[in-house]
């Protein structure tokens, strides 16, 4: 059966000070529902090694990104196994702020893929559509063409290492959430991709999330979708009470 998970990306979000407070409500919520899905968070580097300390064993930690490359003069990029050295076992890749702002592509994006994958780290691999991609019917087409080039390496034993995102563009952070037919129409699709490239039991163990405005109103309804196994969620990660809400929604439907 596959994991159902819910992943919070904090972003450039909070101060030290902050951040402690809230991976330590995150933490105390944790220990005390002990949730039956896996919860990771992805604040920012910065606070990875000391979140993994107030973590322990209740909660994973995710880098929101990775370099492509293995090491040396890439001023203000962080490896993959720099993050495997510290303990991060989880890393988000292809997120689409990184695409639109940092201009990553599904090429480098594949990379970053097969560096994570070498060093031992777990991608959470985002893909989705812009709103005009939607509007003209391209979206379908959009998602297949960015999973079959970021998966284009990858194996079967490797793909299961691997949580799939998928995140409309126009959903994250607009407050505009994908309706749950919306949402379960892609997952369905990305699923069938799997199927076709490795086979059954690969694509029906595969978890895949959704991202985009998730919200403690709206989780239940979406993580009810047979094909939606959790969700990457923005804002709402931001506040521990909101955030828990969202996972004892995920847990509701295990
Ligand atoms: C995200 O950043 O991946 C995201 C889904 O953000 P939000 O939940 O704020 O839309």
């Amino acid at each position: 059966m596959r994991r159902k998970i819910v992943v919070g990306n904090w972003k450039m979000n909070k101060t030290w000070e902050d951040a402690r407070s809230l991976l330590m409500e995150i933490n105390r919520f944790a220990s005390t529902h002990k949730p039956k899905c896996l919860v990771i968070v992805a604040p920012p580097y910065p606070y990875l090694d000391r979140a993994n300390d107030i973590f322990m064993h209740h909660v994973e930690v995710a880098a929101q990104n990775v370099s492509q490359f293995e090491k040396g003069a890439y001023t203000g990029e962080i490896s993959a196994e720099i993050l495997k050295s510290i303990g991060v076992k989880y890393v988000i890749i292809g997120h689409s702020e990184r695409r639109t702002i940092h201009h990553e592509t599904n090429e480098i994006i594949r990379d970053k893929v097969a560096t994570a994958l070498a060093h031992g780290l777990n991608p959470i691999l985002c893909c989705g559509e812009t709103l005009d991609q939607r509007v003209e019917e391209k979206h379908l087409d959009t998602v297949r063409a960015q999973i079959e080039t970021m998966l284009d390496s990858v194996s079967s034993s490797q793909m299961q290492n691997i949580i799939l995102a998928y995140e409309p563009v126009w959903a994250i952070g607009t407050g505009h959430t994908a309706s749950p037919h919306q949402a379960q129409e892609m997952h369905e699709l990305i699923r069938g991709i799997l199927k076709e490239k490795y086979g059954d039991r690969i694509a029906d163990e595969t978890t895949i999330l959704y991202g985009g405005s998730v919200n403690s109103g709206n989780a239940d309804d979406l993580f009810a979708m047979p094909d939606i196994d959790g969700g990457l969620i923005g804002g709402a990660s931001l506040n521990a009470g909101d955030f828990g809400s969202i996972i004892n929604a995920s847990c509701k439907h295990i």
